[in-house]
């Protein structure tokens, strides 16, 4: 189940509590979070639905933890003369959300706009991932885990998700590696999904 159950009395006993942190206003604006704007996004196409949830990991430098550069990138202000960065070079890409080692959520991108994240993509046939999905960046690597305060964050986010876009439930939570497979590999072997889907099944039960 979807839709107002998530909201019942028992939700708030969920493993991660404190649900009602997030809120999405009626511009995809997420409260509660902090708002970095990013130019990299356009409209969805004439009735696109949000359906999905994309989790990616993300570090710049790669395995480096708590710069400011993975919101340079998505708001085009990286220096990539930089070493090691040369890739990223006129690179226009974006995530909705930006979840830190410590827990704190960075939305570059309202929801009701198309962010760009996922690339070349197909999910259950359809291509073009980006149109019906929101997009989510862990900090972190494909060699190690995640943190619980990024799970918790993770968690309630998505359930604020579901609460005005009743697509979304535990099935319709996959990873970067699972649209793209062969040319993206995060948010990688760490990821525990298990923990992630349990927490939404049991926030969506509507007893
Ligand atoms: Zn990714």
């Amino acid at each position: 189940m979807t839709g107002p159950g998530i909201n019942g009395p028992a939700a708030g006993e969920g493993p991660s509590g404190g649900m009602d942190r997030f809120t999405v206003d009626a511009q995809g604006w997420m409260r509660g979070v902090r708002h970095v704007p990013s130019p990299n996004y356009d409209a969805r196409p004439p009735g696109a639905a949000i359906e999905l949830i994309v989790v990616h990991s993300i570090s710049l430098p790669a395995g480096r933890f708590g710069t400011e550069d993975v919101e340079r990138l998505f708001t085009n202000r990286l220096d990539t003369a930089q070493p090691g960065y040369g890739d990223l070079a006129g690179l226009k890409v974006s995530a909705h959300l930006f979840i830190r080692r410590d827990g704190e959520v960075v939305q570059f991108v309202p929801f009701a706009a198309r962010a760009w994240h996922a690339g070349v993509s197909r999910w259950q046939g359809r291509e073009r991932v980006n149109d019906f999905s929101v997009g989510i960046e862990l900090e972190g690597t494909d060699r190690g885990p995640f943190e619980d305060s990024q799970y918790r964050a993770l968690i309630d986010v998505t359930r604020a998700l579901a609460m005005v876009y009743p697509a979304v439930d535990s099935e319709r939570l996959c990873g970067h590696s699972d649209i793209a497979p062969g040319r993206k590999t995060d948010p990688g072997p760490f990821f525990d999904w298990a923990r992630y889907r349990a927490a939404l099944a049991a926030a969506s039960d509507p007893e």
